[in-house]
């Protein structure tokens, strides 16, 4: 493996000197933490012959619209039905949130893993699966009455089909969240990719309009983009936190 002593002492010294950082949170973290990434090559290749469909299609706003009995399935099993314990990581950057050094958190995982940890400031551009709502009354319902509900999740009041809080295939971000993920990355002083790579659409959009020399990616993966990060480091952010702060 290549010496990486160098980068993770200029990255501590770094950190050392910021007020104004912002990690944004990619499906790395999610990974560590025990889930998995329904979009990796050969999970795809998995859920296309479990499913006869891209997990795209299964996840789409078109599919939940018109099979909804079979969205839920596929919902309740592959993205609420794995064990997932947020990994140390999660704890360090707690420590680094609670010294005032970090401005915003962003992530792209709809997993609750930033709050179960106590992380605060965290924009979710993807949504929550906590965040069930009846589309009609608009109460909210947890992850547990979701994942426990026989075929599609009612509500226990109007009987209206509940709405999982993630955003699908095909919908928009929230603009509003939008604008403040690209002004929070635009002040930033420093940038923490974590678990992602240069190539992810959050990275590009939250990226775009900084002006600064200081995008520090941590990822496991090697990944073509990585030249557009200023500093590099390859191993499980896990492993690499505690070294850098
Ligand atoms: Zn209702």
């Amino acid at each position: 493996m290549i010496d990486q002593s160098g980068t993770i002492a200029k990255v501590k010294e770094m950190i050392g000197e910021s007020s104004h950082i912002v990690v944004l949170l990619g499906i790395g973290t999610v990974i560590e933490s025990g889930g998995e990434n329904i979009w990796s090559s050969r999970e795809c290749y998995r859920i296309e012959e479990l499913y006869h469909k891209s997990p795209d299609e299964m996840m789409s706003v078109g599919y939940y619209s018109a099979r909804r009995d079979k969205f839920f399935d596929f919902y309740k099993r592959e993205i609420l039905g794995r064990e997932m314990k947020p990994a140390s990581l999660f704890k360090d950057l707690r420590r680094l949130q609670k010294t005032g050094r970090i401005r915003k958190m962003i992530t792209q995982n709809y997993f609750d893993l930033h709050s179960e940890a106590g992380l605060k400031d965290v924009i979710e551009l993807y949504g929550n699966v906590k965040n069930n709502i009846c589309p009609r009354c608009g109460k909210a319902f947890s992850v547990e009455y979701v994942k426990n509900a026989k075929g599609v999740p009612l509500c226990d009041e109007c009987k209206s089909g509940i709405r999982p809080g993630i955003m699908l295939f095909g919908e928009k971000i929230n603009n509003d969240l939008m604008t403040e993920a690209v002004n929070a990355c635009e002040k930033a002083d420093l940038i923490l990719v974590l678990g992602t790579n240069m190539y992810d659409n959050m990275v590009k959009f939250c990226t775009g309009n900084y002006k600064g020399d200081r995008v520090v990616l941590i990822t496991k993966e090697e990944h073509y983009t990585d030249r557009f990060a200023d500093y590099v480091i390859h191993d499980e952010v896990s492993n690499v936190l505690p070294l850098v702060m």
